[in-house]
């Protein structure tokens, strides 16, 4: 491994999906130069959305265009992009902000944004490891397409995992939703859309307990949850939406964490170390869309701009004096 001496930047964006293409975009717009370090592909998990309609002024639009449109007018403004990095060492204490790549490269900022966004939570069940990609998924974008003409179970009661059930239907022959409560946390209008999808089935106070097959996903165990009962059904395919995880590991004794591992902002997004701010699905907040986030996105730069101006300012008088 090379270890090279750090290229220096005004601001550095960890995280490439909407939170942090915002931040690049006002951010390099401001003149303030800036690098975005992103761990997978640009933009986040826009990119697993087949459709985005409710993001305003585009009446529809695939995460994965509205995300290189984000990317390309980042870049208009001279932010740099690197995608696809891993981030081995970060230093946030003092005034230099310091990310080490596990390729030995390192850059440092006066002030850096944390936007690393979060992933699927996975139920933890028996077999649910081992049949991962050959039955089980959590991205109906992305397999969807695998199951066309099958009998397949969507998990959870969320936006996420009504609207995914909707989109499941357009593949697959019959989608039954599972779900552990005996009502959903989800908008009326999802709600109403599966509701009233001839596809869909709904199997109410109930839990997925075990996964079977060999090759391929065969059944699931389902639990009963007012009964105790388990029955044992035959699917081609389980879909899980129940949730996320923020991808927040790396920050653990770094910067404050509520007991979620959710990043602990002020309303002007900064973290709890100075020249530190976060936005995104990673913060601590309720609700989780690409226009939540490109708006932490935008405070979060305009409030770290504000910083590094006042920060040039001290530099001066300092030499002055
Ligand atoms: C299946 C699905 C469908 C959705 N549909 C919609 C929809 O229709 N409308 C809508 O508004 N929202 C939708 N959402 C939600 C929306 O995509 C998210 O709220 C939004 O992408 C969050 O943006 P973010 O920038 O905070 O994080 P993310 O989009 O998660 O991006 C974070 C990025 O940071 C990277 N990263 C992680 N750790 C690090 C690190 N240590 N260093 C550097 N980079 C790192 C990740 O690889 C990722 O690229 C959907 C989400 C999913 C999963």
């Amino acid at each position: 491994m090379i270890m090279s001496e750090a290229i220096h930047y005004d601001a550095i964006i960890l995280g490439g999906g909407p939170a942090g293409l915002t931040a690049g975009i006002y951010l390099s717009r401001a003149k303030v130069k800036t690098l975005i370090l992103n761990e997978g592909t640009i933009g986040g998990q826009m990119v697993l959305t087949h459709e985005i309609a409710n993001y305003p002024g585009v009446e529809s639009i695939s995460g994965f265009q509205l995300s290189n449109i984000m990317k390309k007018q980042a870049k208009s403004f001279g932010c740099d992009i690197k995608a696809n990095i891993s981030v081995s060492d970060l230093d946030l204490s003092g005034p230099n902000k310091k990310v080490t790549l596990s390729d030995g490269t390192s850059y440092s900022s006066d002030a850096i944004i944390l936007t690393p966004g979060g992933r699927s939570r996975t139920l933890g069940v028996t077999g649910e490891d081992m049949l991962k990609g050959r039955g089980i998924s959590y991205c109906a974008t992305c397999d969807g397409d695998f199951f066309t003409g099958k009998e397949i179970i969507a998990v959870g009661g969320g936006n996420s995992a009504l609207e995914e059930a909707v989109s499941l239907t357009k593949y697959a022959s019959r989608v039954t939703i599972v779900h552990q409560f005996d009502h959903f946390q989800a908008f009326e209008h999802a709600i109403g859309e599966a509701a009233n999808n001839p596809k869909i089935d709904f199997m109410m106070e109930s839990a997925i307990t075990a996964f079977y097959g060999n090759e391929s996903l065969e059944s699931v165990d389902i639990k009963n949850l007012k009964t105790g009962v388990i029955t044992n059904f035959k699917t081609d395919g389980a879909f899980i939406f129940i949730g996320y995880v923020p991808n927040t590991e790396f920050l653990k004794e770094k910067i404050d964490l509520n007991k979620w591992g959710e990043i602990i902002v002020s309303s002007d997004m900064s973290a709890s170390i100075e020249g530190v701010y976060a936005a995104g699905d990673s913060i601590a907040k309720r609700y989780r869309q690409v226009t939540t986030a490109v708006s932490d996105g935008t405070i979060a730069a305009l409030a770290a701009s504000t910083y590094l101006n006042e920060l040039k300012v001290k530099q001066k008088q300092l030499i002055t004096v």
